[in-house]
């Protein structure tokens, strides 16, 4: 547990953050930093793409989730380990810290298959979602009602790559 009067700064408000940073508030001076505004519960980012949920219900605002913390809305971009300082995107001074908590997730990772980062879309964030979904009504707009059985299906076939939690 940080001294009372530690100054805690948390990159990242995913799950590992915004956990850390519920444990913490109030001990002490608490930031987090996040490039977005708001928290995003991922396990149903499918159900937002299936209409079941809307955006809210998935990405609550960090405001509304946390109180005795500082929210800064930035990208981290560089961190200074023996000064003690953040750099973040749009701020002209370092944030300094006495404790660090770096949890900033991860990036989809294509392995290196070619091709698959320029002709794929991942399936990690809310925007992606958003993009799928749009390409997905797109595709279904240009069906011709009175197509074939058979010529609709090859227009609407997708192929998900990956069979873990997100692709099953
Ligand atoms: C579609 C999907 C479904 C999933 N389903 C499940 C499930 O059912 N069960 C399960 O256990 N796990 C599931 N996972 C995995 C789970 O979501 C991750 O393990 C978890 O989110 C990792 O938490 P984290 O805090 O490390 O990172 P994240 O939750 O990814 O949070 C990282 C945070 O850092 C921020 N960030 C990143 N870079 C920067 C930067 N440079 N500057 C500022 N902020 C930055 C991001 O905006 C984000 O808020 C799923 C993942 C996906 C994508």
């Amino acid at each position: 547990m940080p001294k009372k009067d530690a100054k805690s700064v948390i990159l990242g408000g995913g799950f590992g953050g915004l956990f850390t940073a519920l444990e913490l508030a109030g001990a002490g001076d608490v930031t987090l930093v996040d490039e977005q505004d708001h928290f995003l519960f991922k396990p149903m980012l499918y159900e937002y793409l299936s209409g079941e949920v809307e955006a809210w219900h998935i990405a609550p605002s960090f405001s509304d989730l946390l109180d005795d913390v500082r929210l800064v809305r930035g990208g981290v971009t560089s961190i200074d380990l023996l000064g003690g300082s953040v750099t973040v995107t749009g701020r002209q001074s370092p944030i300094t810290y006495d404790v660090l908590v770096m949890a900033l997730g991860a990036t989809t990772n294509y392995w290196g298959v070619e091709g698959a980062a320029e002709f794929t879309l991942p399936f990690r964030e809310i925007d992606d979602a958003n993009r799928l979904r749009r390409r997905m009504t797109d595709t279904l707009d240009h069906i011709q009602p009175d197509a074939a059985p058979q010529d609709s299906r090859e227009a609407l076939t997708f192929a998900v790559v990956g069979g873990g939690a997100s692709g099953v």
